[in-house]
């Protein structure tokens, strides 16, 4: 156990010996680190090697090899490690949840929430692997003697590289479907994230996954990237729309496929019958939840002019009274950013807002005292398209008020953005809220609440439409997409050419005819 100089009790598995173990595995032959450290006191915990080009080639070489024998064991078999790993998971998520807040510095609410999350994909998989992985027999062009069948085959290794808002959930939950389509992976988490990830493998090494199939690299994006990129059969990419547009472009330069699972404006619409206390609430979450760094997060609150006051008002004072400061325990309701550099872009943000003439209802300011990267919960309103925060993904404790007058409005505000990841609609009539959240540009619409009943609703695709990505992760195709299909055609008998001597006159006749009469009985 250490006592940090502010009073702060480490988690007791952040131990050095414990700390340096997990990032042993991580390959850095030019023996370069990154200094990782805990957000809360900005101490460093362990040096993180930098892996090179040279270390990535090999992480793939190694992660190939495994990946062949992978492919060759039974999905049955695959999937009993996933069995065993669920349980370790479960089993072991307040040490997870203590690695994901030394390295991010969120509160232990949002830590322990995402420790659940491969759990959770764990078993939708589960039940869903095995029949979407067996092949399907599918009817050939001519009935009887002609068979198609639809296999599917691994990519071979996946490239993942996931940022630092939610470590581990992308690091392992988006690897599981790949590793149980019979992928091998190759992960780039970020710099300063990279524990609970590393712990991640470890269980699932633990649960008999072969040693080799899940591959780590460290490094600067930029350092990383092109490499890991060029080596991979597949990159599923979570982060910034900037930086996913440049994996978009190196991937389609490689024709591979690629998964970007980008930012976000989200609003969130409340209508004239909503519950307001449960919109209120919501609307803590929604803004403040992981310190405002969740992708699917609430930066744009749209409500009608009759209820304006009052949820201002009760929304203040919300944010006002919460209970934000570092520990390890439950206690506090919100936590820090993930670093000073984060803190000065948000603070950039609220400055820049400002200075164009908006107001600042509560909040605004970093909170030194706290720890270097804490700042207030910031509730805003006057904000306009020519302020950064106005239109560009602020991601962090900064919300924004609007007014509306009719819905028509606040649908056409609510679309008046690039991005296209989630958003929320609130009102007591089920029916109209449904007729809202249609008209809505967004991969994710929830009713009534912010995000977690869309993102845990792990059988339904969740993706982002306009520059919020490309492809889903959850539902079928979260683990399809890791897939290639082979058409496997079987002709039994040769009857699509003439026979010998027909004239092909004949042929042709006898071929159209087949076509009615199979339209008739409605085979093709
Ligand atoms: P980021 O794009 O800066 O970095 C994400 C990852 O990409 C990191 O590992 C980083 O090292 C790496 N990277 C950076 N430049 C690279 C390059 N040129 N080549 C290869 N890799 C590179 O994003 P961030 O700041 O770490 O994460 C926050 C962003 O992620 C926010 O925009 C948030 O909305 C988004 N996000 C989206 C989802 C989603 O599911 N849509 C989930 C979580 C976070």
């Amino acid at each position: 156990m250490t006592v940090t100089p502010l009073g702060l009790t480490r988690p007791a598995s952040a131990t050095d010996a414990f700390l340096r173990q997990l990032v042993a595995r991580v390959p850095g032959s030019a023996g370069a680190t990154w200094p990782l450290t805990e957000v809360y006191t900005g101490d460093v915990l362990v040096g993180l090697p930098q892996s090179t080009p040279s270390d990535i080639e090999q992480a793939f070489a190694v992660a190939r090899e495994a990946q062949r024998k992978w492919a060759a064991t039974p999905v049955k078999e695959r999937l009993a490690v996933f069995k065993r790993a669920h349980a370790l998971f479960v089993g072991n998520a307040r040490t997870v949840a203590d690695l994901i807040q030394v390295e991010s510095g969120k509160n232990r609410r949002m830590a322990i929430e995402e420790s659940c999350d491969p759990p959770m994909v764990m078993s939708h998989y589960l039940r869903r692997a095995a029949k979407l992985l067996a092949p399907v027999k599918r009817g050939g062009p001519v009935p009887l003697l002609t068979t198609s069948t639809e296999i599917r085959q691994p990519k071979g290794v996946v490239g993942i590289i996931a940022p630092w808002n939610f470590p581990f959930a992308t690091g392992i939950s988006d690897a599981v479907p790949a590793l149980m389509a019979g992928n091998a992976v190759v992960l780039k988490p970020d710099n300063k994230t990279a524990l609970s990830p590393l712990y991640g493998i470890r269980m699932l090494e633990e649960a008999g996954l072969p040693e080799g199939l899940f591959q780590v690299v460290c490094g600067e994006g930029p350092d990383v990237g092109p490499t890991l990129i060029d080596h991979a059969d597949y990159v599923m990419f979570t982060g910034s729309t900037a930086t996913g547009k440049v994996i978009g472009e190196q991937a389609g330069r490689n024709l591979i496929g690629c998964c970007l699972e980008l930012g976000g404006k989200n609003p969130m619409i409340v209508l004239e019958d909503a519950n307001l206390a449960e919109a209120v609430a919501g609307a803590v979450f929604g803004a403040f939840g992981n310190t405002g760094q969740i992708c699917m997060h609430v930066e744009r609150i749209y409500l009608p002019e009759s209820r304006y006051d009052e949820f201002k008002d009760a929304y203040v004072a919300r944010a006002r009274a919460l209970d934000v400061r570092a520990a390890y325990d439950f206690g506090p309701e919100m936590g820090s950013l993930v670093s000073p550099d984060h803190l000065r872009r948000v603070q950039s943000h609220v400055d820049d807002a400002v200075a164009k003439g908006a107001t600042v209802l509560c909040g605004g300011k970093p909170r030194p005292d706290l720890g270097p990267a804490f700042f207030e919960p910031t509730i805003l309103e006057g904000v306009t398209k020519d302020m950064l925060c106005g239109v560009t993904e602020t991601f962090g404790p900064v919300v924004a008020l609007y007014r509306y007058r009719t819905v028509d409005d606040a649908v056409a505000l609510a679309n008046d953005t690039d991005y296209g990841l989630n958003a929320s609609v609130w009102g007591r009539n089920a029916a109209a809220a449904r007729a809202v959240a249609a008209r809505i540009e967004s991969g994710n619409v929830n009713i009534n609440d912010i995000l977690a009943t869309a993102y845990a609703s792990k059988g339904t695709p969740s993706g982002g439409v306009k520059n919020s990505g490309v492809g889903a992760r959850h539902g079928d195709q979260g683990l399809l997409k890791y897939t290639d299909v082979q058409n496997l055609a079987v002709l039994k008998k040769q009857v699509m050419s003439p026979r010998p001597g027909q004239a092909y006159e004949k042929y042709v006749e006898g071929m159209l005819s087949g076509l009615k009469m199979m339209r008739r009985l409605r085979i093709r």
